[in-house]
């Protein structure tokens, strides 16, 4: 049988890695995703842009975050507006655009505050509607020039969840409720609305702290926010999440505790989707079973029509295994990896 050394497949990463992080002015990557935006289904364009990455990753970083994998840190504003202008040329004009870039958008380190608002201006010729991310921090900055794009863009924060204890202990994710709260009255007292996104199932929890979690978290935050995304866990490399799914001590969420957590929210006035990302694989949210393809179908077409016909029809055998996988998890009284049922 063929072995794989570990040593060879480490280098040939390191050069695979070398050889991505010397694109500079190319931008990581472009695709359409269709989601419930404005009361309507929408497809939607995403850019993600290759930056020098978010600065809280410089110092630290989030627990689950592997994002610096798309990064640079010699990216400067040339190369961004290199990645500006291609992206541009090849897809001039739609509905909706999402930037993302693997850190903060209104970071002034990440992204030069004055060519910020050249992509927004140049944006905003031909999209009708542009979504950033940002930390909070740098709201407060921005908010007087950005106002002038009131109605038109919206700033997404990953809130991740509203617990003080979670945010500092399972997240890392230095801000909190309040910071959040600050940064996002802002936003919209200036006609900027808000999305948030909610971590479902950080590490350290069981998987119903997690649903209870995120269903809290949701609740607490409705009255700030115009959107919620709840975000299922998905593993991604070099992470601390990773070395501990690898040890055995994580395991992602169940595609039913998704559902758990749309369902229970559905009398919220704010619209709640769940795009999923690695749904139904080992290091996505999954049931572990044949249903997880009609499970991601199921909640991703929820998503696009807000439509809860499409979670009341999924249904399936192994909700007892998931029953079961929680409550022995409550005995034992901390997470595990469902390798531990199969005994
Ligand atoms: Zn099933």
């Amino acid at each position: 049988m063929n072995k794989i050394d570990p040593k060879l497949a480490m280098e040939v990463a390191g050069i695979r890695n070398a050889i991505k992080r010397s694109n500079r002015t190319d931008y990581v990557t472009t695709y359409t995703e269709s989601e419930f935006f404005n009361g309507k289904t929408t497809v939607e364009r995403v850019l993600i842009l290759r930056t020098r990455g978010c600065s809280w990753s410089y110092h630290s970083g989030c627990s689950m975050c592997g994002y610096w994998d798309d990064t640079n840190p010699e990216i400067g504003r040339g190369e961004l507006d290199d990645q500006i202008r291609t992206f541009l040329k090849e897809f001039p004009k739609g509905e909706v655009l999402k930037i993302f870039t693997s850190g903060s958008f209104f970071d002034p380190v990440e992204i030069d505050p004055a060519l910020q608002f050249s992509i927004i201006e140049n944006v905003l010729k031909s999209y009708s509607h542009l979504i950033v991310e940002s930390r909070p921090e740098y709201i407060k900055k921005v908010i007087g020039k950005l106002k002038e794009y009131r109605g038109r863009v919206q700033v997404a924060i990953g809130l991740e969840s509203t617990d003080p204890y979670v945010l500092k202990n399972s997240i890392n994710k230095n801000y909190d409720f309040d910071d959040f709260k600050e940064a996002a009255s802002l936003l919209r007292e200036n006609g900027i609305s808000v999305r948030t996104y909610l971590l479902l199932k950080p590490p350290f929890m069981t998987e119903k702290e997690a649903i209870n979690d995120s269903i809290k978290s949701a609740r607490d935050l409705a009255p700030y926010s115009d959107f919620i995304s709840i975000n299922p866990m998905n593993i991604q490399r070099g992470t601390l999440v990773e070395r501990m799914y690898r040890e055995g001590n994580y395991r992602p969420p169940w595609l039913w505790s998704v559902v758990a957590v749309l369902q229970a929210l559905r009398d919220l006035d704010v619209p709640v989707v769940s795009l999923i990302t690695a749904a139904g694989k080992r290091r996505g949210a999954h049931n572990g079973h044949d249903c997880d393809k009609r499970f991601s179908e199921g909640i991703r077409k929820y998503s696009e029509t807000h439509n809860y016909a499409y979670l009341d029809e999924l249904s399936c055998e192994c909700k007892d295994t998931w029953e079961n996988f929680s409550e022995v998890e409550e005995e034992v009284g901390v997470a595990m990896d469902e390798v531990i049922l199969d005994d």
